[in-house]
């Protein structure tokens, strides 16, 4: 889909049957999800975005500008032409744009509420931490970090600071996801016995920081594993007793010298359920198949931009279609107006408990052990 008509759908369906759908997710989890609906009054927050990469400038800037109650009020690159270029896009005042050396002055820039991170995954600790140092509200995009000791520093540097820590989870903000999480956290078809999870993509340049160890952590387990291991811990609402896991073999000698083509596991969650991942930077594929005792359910596409798609055993789901990162960015903003904190359920410990799980998965598929969560 592309962007306008992404945005074209979003406008399309903003606002429908929001307020319904929001009603039916008032699970008692950490994962229940939250109510997306306009804000109380009109204050709008200052978001600032590090990194102008394609995610930030094909979604989140996109989101900024769609959103009721939050906008674009600086930006943080390392590029004069994409500071000029942004700059004169969204009308920002010269002093709301820094580079990565001067980007801690942005400390005294009293437009700024939430500082964005969406820098290459190695980066995300430095400038979250001295987002928090900067005494701002901190946003950071998936994987959280490239390693749990990363983001326990992390989770302690926004504590220090008495600043909120968000990780870009979008599908939470998102009907079709909230949906699964609702119908398998409540039991509505009884318990979950058994997950089918995949994401995968086939990669382009072989040259990007995606296929570079020391930049990404890994190969598509960080990049897009991480929501197949999300969605079988939001669906049962549990975390993992164990796991064990396979590399997949490598067909591509000159773009998988440094991480992993693709990758399977295998995990199972107190409740009883056994969940079947695979993710691959080689496979075309984006699947959730949940069974549980009186049913099933199956979201396919599952975790891209959308429009996502979902049926069970009652038949086709029926629910809104929203540009997923104006959702998250709204729910957050709100929240953080009405309550002076970011949604529990996308905090730094959110992001933690999926980076102990894909450790876990590959020193599984590197040992060839089981190896346990608990
Ligand atoms: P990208 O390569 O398009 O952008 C990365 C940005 O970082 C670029 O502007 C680049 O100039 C900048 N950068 C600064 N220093 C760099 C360096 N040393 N090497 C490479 N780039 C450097 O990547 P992206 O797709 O925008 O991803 C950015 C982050 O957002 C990643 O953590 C990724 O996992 C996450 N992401 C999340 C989603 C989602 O749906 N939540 C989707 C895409 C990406």
């Amino acid at each position: 889909m592309s962007e306008n008509q992404s945005r074209r759908s979003f406008l399309q369906n903003l606002g429908v049957g929001l307020g319904t759908t929001a009603a039916a997710f008032a699970v008692p989890s950490v994962m229940a999800v939250p109510e997306v609906a306009p804000p109380k009054d009109d204050k709008k927050l200052g978001v600032a975005l590090v990194g102008l990469g394609s995610y930030a400038k094909n979604q989140l800037a996109v989101a900024l500008e769609n959103a009721k109650n939050c906008y674009l009020a600086a930006i943080v690159t390392g590029s004069p032409a994409k500071a000029e270029e942004w700059t004169k896009k969204y009308n920002l005042p010269k002093e709301s744009v820094y580079n990565y050396q001067n980007f801690d002055e942005i400390a005294k820039n009293k437009a700024v509420d939430i500082i964005y991170v969406v820098l290459p995954n190695s980066m995300h600790p430095e400038f979250v931490i001295r987002a928090a140092k900067a005494g701002k509200h901190v946003m950071c995009e998936k994987p959280m970090a490239n390693s749990v000791a990363e983001c326990d520093a992390m989770i302690k540097a926004c504590k220090d600071a008495g600043v909120q820590l968000g990780v870009g989870y979008r599908l939470h903000f998102e009907p079709f996801t909230q949906e699964v999480m609702r119908i398998g956290q409540k039991k509505e078809k009884g318990n979950v016995r058994f997950m089918q999870t995949n994401f995968g993509f086939t990669i382009g340049d072989p040259t990007q920081w995606r296929l570079k160890k020391a930049m990404a952590g890994g190969g598509p387990l960080m990049d897009v594993g991480i929501y197949c291991v999300q969605a079988s811990r939001y669906v049962t609402g549990e975390e993992p007793l164990w796991v064990t896991a396979q590399f997949g073999p490598i067909t591509d000698k000159e773009r998988f010298k440094d991480v992993e083509e693709s990758v399977s596991w295998q995990m199972e969650f107190p409740g009883g359920a056994m969940v079947n991942g695979f993710t691959s930077y080689k496979s075309n594929i984006e699947q959730l198949y949940v069974s549980a005792d009186k049913g099933w359910l199956q979201l396919g596409p599952a975790y891209s931009y959308g429009p996502i798609k979902g049926r069970s055993n009652e038949g086709e789901m029926k629910l809104p279609v929203v540009h997923h990162q104006t959702v998250m960015m709204e729910a957050i903003c709100k929240e953080m107006i009405e309550t002076g904190k970011f949604p529990k359920h996308i905090d730094g410990d959110e992001g933690k408990r999926d980076m102990k799980i894909l450790m876990a998965i590959y020193e599984a598929a590197q040992t060839g052990k089981r190896i346990s969560l608990v």
